[in-house]
């Protein structure tokens, strides 16, 4: 099998070289980007598997970098963060990045991050060769292979981890999650990973889903428990 392609946008040089090393070692192909323009340039031109993308870059910062892909691209991008303001802002904007590790990480988890990240991506792209199967929950329709969703015939652009929470949610129906359990089965860490993650993709998934986010019909908040679906 051909090596599977990532991409490091991390200007400073010991931290690529040493993610570098250690993805090599684990059978990566790995190629450096040390400013935002370069990586962009590099993003769209060699089409990547994924993306380690740092927050604070030379030229063009990791924000705009990660927005400019997206125009284009649906390929996992894992934001690099050094500081708690940083994974706000990455949590709290319309990104489209997939996941973020915060400085300093271990490779241990950051190995662990990528590999549960690409094999999300091939789920989804091997769902695209299956026959439709449509589930019906009130106005909304969910294609469980294709990764579609309808709410009144009109087509709704989520995100593969928007996309994949409400597909774990709808196929087990009033049955609550915590977040923990979500982080687990819908992310896949098992000991990674901060549950606020949960939270974020929920408050997305509302805005795109529900007539009133702020009155959800389908993605329910059972207090001091977790989430649960339920058919409108
Ligand atoms: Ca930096």
């Amino acid at each position: 099998m051909e090596a599977r392609k990532i991409l490091i946008i991390e200007d400073e040089k010991s931290i690529s070289d040493i993610i570098k090393f250690n993805l090599v070692k684990e059978g990566f192909d790995v190629d450096t980007a040390y400013d935002g323009q370069d990586g962009l340039r590099k993003a769209i031109k060699q089409r990547p598997e994924l993306i380690l993308l740092d927050v604070m870059l030379p030229s063009i910062d990791g924000f705009e970098v990660c927005r400019r892909i997206r125009e284009v691209s649906m390929v996992p991008i894992i934001m690099l963060t050094a500081k708690e303001e940083e994974v706000d802002k990455v949590l709290g904007l319309e990104l489209g990045a997939d996941d973020y590790i915060t400085k300093p990480f271990g490779m241990r988890e950051l190995i662990a991050r990528i590999k549960a990240n690409i094999r999300r991506m091939e789920i989804s792209d091997s769902g695209k060769n299956l026959p439709e199967n449509l589930q019906n929950f009130g106005n909304l329709t969910i294609d469980m292979n294709r990764y579609e969703v309808r709410k009144d015939e009109k087509v709704l652009e989520l995100t593969l981890r928007e996309f994949e929470l409400l597909k774990y949610l709808a196929e087990r129906e009033n049955k609550v999650f915590s977040r923990e359990q979500l982080l687990e089965e819908v992310w896949g860490y098992e000991y990674y990973g901060d549950i606020r993650t949960v939270d974020v993709t929920v408050r997305r998934l509302r805005e795109k889903l529900e007539d009133d986010s702020s009155e959800p019909k389908y993605v329910m908040t059972k207090r001091g428990v977790g989430y649960y679906f339920r058919r409108s």
